[in-house]
């Protein structure tokens, strides 16, 4: 599903019926996974809308809440796409 077109979490918690929360679980996993197969889960990183703030060192995959720069909280969400090995 990943492989075709890159998800949010939101979106894939509504595709697989499961909480944003364990969406994001279910990413490191798959993430670790991948890498032993040769390839890797691409993010692309939250980003506040308000002053383009990029949440590039954020290391978990679940949605921030605010802008630790500006403190706004118009972000969007990290959109995930799998790239796979060959
Ligand atoms: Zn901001």
């Amino acid at each position: 599903m990943l492989a075709e077109a890159p998800h949010t979490a939101h979106e894939l918690s509504a595709l697989v019926r499961v909480s944003e929360k364990d969406v994001a679980a279910h990413l490191e996993h798959l993430a670790r996974s991948l890498k032993r197969s040769g390839g890797w889960l691409e993010v692309e990183p939250a980003r506040c809308r308000d002053c383009d703030y990029v949440f590039r060192d954020r290391r978990r995959l679940t949605r921030p809440s605010s802008c630790p720069r500006c403190r706004g909280e118009h972000l969007s969400a990290p959109v995930f796409h799998i790239r796979e090995g060959s």
